[in-house]
């Protein structure tokens, strides 16, 4: 069908390796969480999660990554009001900053790609409420992946459970189909239409990425050409995982946890 050209279906042995280069992502990741603190630099994190995934005979995907300029670094990290694409930099992480943390790996030739975002010391209520809610509507997007589901149905399933909250999700960025290339399609957008677009069946792997701003949709990108914040300044959170749909429900690939069919 047309709709589903260029979707790669993976067999379950390219789904295990997945899995692999998903559990050394989630390691970096892992690493990363817990030297996050006040004063740590962000540039002191991407080295941090470079060397976990060269540690495991693994590589950076995001680096060398074409855009405006190849992009620079290993992580992606994003605070306050940058969503997505921060670069890491001599910046030193202040008590109450939220941070978000992107990281992809290649592994055996296939992409493990994950996110997650956490506080720096005390944050405010407001901060915490959004983190729950984005991190909620990550699993909200992953429990829609069902066979015979289509790609709308977590669009949908994602932007009701935000809005439901209050917030926004943004219009030009997205999830995406994910195996020996980053981004592959589809694209699964943070908003749309219940019972609309591709089909999904066993095989399908997509990288889920609620991203989501307190104050509105609308977003811009900073004079380095990649950091992308929010328009209007306020705060913005960004989970995610990368999914591959089974017979049995959605595995999450990115992740060190074994018990990950959600069923
Ligand atoms: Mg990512
Ligand atoms: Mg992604």
């Amino acid at each position: 069908m047309a709709w589903q050209r260029g979707v790669v279906i993976k067999t379950p042995e390219e789904i295990e390796i997945m899995r692999q280069a998903g559990r050394i992502n989630a390691l970096a990741l892992d690493a990363v969480r817990q030297a996050i603190r006040p004063g740590v630099t962000t540039m002191e994190l991407d080295a941090l999660a470079e060397q976990v995934i060269r540690d495991h005979g693994a590589v950076p995907a995001f680096k060398g990554y074409p855009g405006p300029y190849p992009y620079p670094a290993t992580l992606t990290v994003s605070i306050n009001e940058a969503l997505v694409h921060g670069i890491p930099d001599g910046r030193e992480l202040q008590p109450g900053d939220i941070v978000s943390v992107d990281c992809g790996t290649i592994y055996k030739g296939f992409v493990g790609d994950s996110a997650f975002t956490v506080g720096v010391g005390e944050i405010s209520p407001e901060a915490a409420k959004l983190l729950a809610v984005t991190e909620r509507a990550l699993y909200v997007g992953i429990e829609a992946m069902r066979p015979g589901n289509r790609v709308g149905d977590i669009s949908a399933a994602i932007q009701q459970y935000v809005e439901k909250h209050g917030y926004y999700v943004p219009r030009e960025y997205t999830g995406h189909g994910v195996g020996r290339q980053m981004h592959e399609a589809p694209q699964v957008p943070n908003y749309g239409r219940a019972g609309r677009g591709m089909v999904l069946r066993p095989g399908i792997t997509l990288a889920i990425e609620p991203m989501l701003l307190v104050g509105t949709y609308r977003t811009r990108v900073l004079p380095d050409q990649w950091t992308v914040v929010s328009a209007d300044g306020s705060l913005t959170a960004h989970f995610e995982h990368s999914v591959a749909v089974t017979k049995n429900g959605p595995l999450i690939l990115t992740t060190l946890d074994e018990r990950q069919i959600v069923d």
